[in-house]
């Protein structure tokens, strides 16, 4: 057996662990196979426990834009650990990285940080609760901003792949405060504001869609949502938890030139540690503890090694011709896979948006969540196993956004295609 030693490992865990893992999908259950224990990565390159090597596409789900132990990155931290790990007070890290990123991303005028992507969603929204004294928000079929209690409705990601419409443990009363609507359609928004006039307190949404695969905004709905929103003081949260420094240095709000009131920021900006960080306007922010009324607090918020990493991270990215190496890559792979995708006869449709990519296993254009469930995941399963024993290292949910990063060469990229034609040649 080629993976004995993750098969004895997942044995234990499954003993120890609910599934055997700390988050659902990196359980593989949606493609009925063991899952590898990781030992190392290095560059685009990912070892498991029985030492076999694979191209990684799943790039942590998002932080590692540089690849794996980028040796800045990794000097950065070994200097921040042997000056103490924690301090449960101020550094000047956070006021060099809370700079950083006003400057580079539009709406941030001020810039909390926090230790995960959900904690950044749950606490922007109790800010726009608490700002507008409304209870009751908007988001989209498919949309996954963490597993916060009002987020979990209609979610995406690891709740999609699993097939899990809601979740136990919700109350009903709770649930209830959410709408979410059909993504890129904006009659659905239209309606449910109308509906509930005066009582949307915010609408969040991913400006790209990374957790139903990804799904581009359709031209004008971005700009749209911006103008309703201002009609209705509604206040508008991109939640760039992917696309932030994904999509471009300024996020998704600088490529689609559209400004929200708040924004939601993690994964690349902690380069691989825990993250998450949420701000917006000066006058919303204002209204947090200790400058306002509305609490939210971490023992380890800021915390000066997750600090030094996204620093170390941010400061490659803000390079020349980066996110262009990025988008080259990108337009690469997509261009490829179709060409390839057409010679062998298989339907599938690619959607891409600089360097996050989904192969869905459908014909159909995918411009929301309906549309990407009408995906073949019969397909999807045996693609993945293909890819894999090919020694390439995917998303194991045809629900998930494929992480290109810098280092990924032409010749991974070559490998990768090469791997595909492969399997495509097989079936
Ligand atoms: C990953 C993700 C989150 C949650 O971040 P965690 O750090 O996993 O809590 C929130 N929003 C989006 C868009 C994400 O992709």
């Amino acid at each position: 057996m080629l993976n004995q030693r993750s098969q004895q490992l997942f044995h234990q865990a499954q003993q120890l662990i609910p599934g055997g893992v700390n988050s659902p999908v990196r359980a593989w259950q949606s493609v009925g196979l063991t899952p590898s224990f990781i030992a190392r990565a290095q560059g685009a390159t990912i070892y498991d426990v029985d030492d076999q090597a694979y191209v990684d596409f799943v790039g942590s789900w998002g932080p590692m834009i540089l690849g794996h132990a980028h040796p800045q990155v990794v000097a950065a931290v070994q200097q921040a650990t042997g000056q103490g790990t924690s301090f449960g007070a101020p550094t000047s890290g956070e006021v060099e990285l809370a700079r950083l990123l006003i400057e580079a991303v539009p709406g941030l005028e001020m810039v909390r940080l926090v230790s995960s992507g959900t904690e950044a969603a749950m606490s922007a929204l109790r800010l726009a609760r608490g700002y507008t004294g409304r209870a009751k928000i908007i988001k989209f079929d498919g949309g996954y901003h963490g597993h916060a209690d009002t987020l979990l409705v209609q979610a995406g990601s690891g709740i999609l792949t699993q097939g899990i419409p809601g979740s136990p443990g919700i109350p009903a009363a709770i649930a209830g405060l959410t709408i979410s609507v059909p993504y890129n359609d904006l009659d659905a928004v239209q309606q449910a504001i109308s509906q509930n006039l005066g009582e949307i307190a915010a609408l969040i949404v991913e400006p790209v869609a990374g957790n139903m695969g990804v799904v581009a905004p359709e031209p004008g709905f971005l700009p749209e949502l911006r103008q309703l929103c201002d009609e209705h003081d509604i206040v508008l949260i991109f939640d760039e938890v992917i696309t932030g420094f994904r999509v471009a240095w300024e996020g998704a709000q600088g490529r689609y030139r559209v400004t929200p009131d708040l924004t939601c920021l993690g994964k690349i900006i902690g380069g691989g540690l825990p993250v998450g960080a949420y701000g917006g306007r000066r006058e919303i922010m204002a209204q947090m503890a200790p400058s306002g009324p509305i609490y939210q607090a971490g023992t380890l918020s800021g915390n000066p090694l997750a600090v030094a990493a996204g620093l170390a991270t941010l400061k490659l990215l803000r390079q020349p011709g980066v996110y262009q190496a990025l988008e080259d890559k990108g337009r690469v792979l997509e261009t490829e896979i179709k060409q390839l995708a057409a010679q062998a006869g298989v339907p599938v449709w690619v959607n891409r948006v600089g360097s996050m990519l989904t192969l869905f296993f459908t014909s159909r254009p995918v411009k929301n969540l309906v549309d990407a469930q009408s995906s073949d995941l019969a397909s999807f399963q045996r693609f993945f196993r293909g890819m894999l024993a090919q020694g390439i290292y995917l998303p194991p949910s045809q629900f998930e956004a494929w992480f290109i990063s810098l280092a990924h060469s032409p010749e991974h990229l070559a490998t990768t295609l090469a791997a595909i034609r492969q399997v495509w040649s097989e079936t």
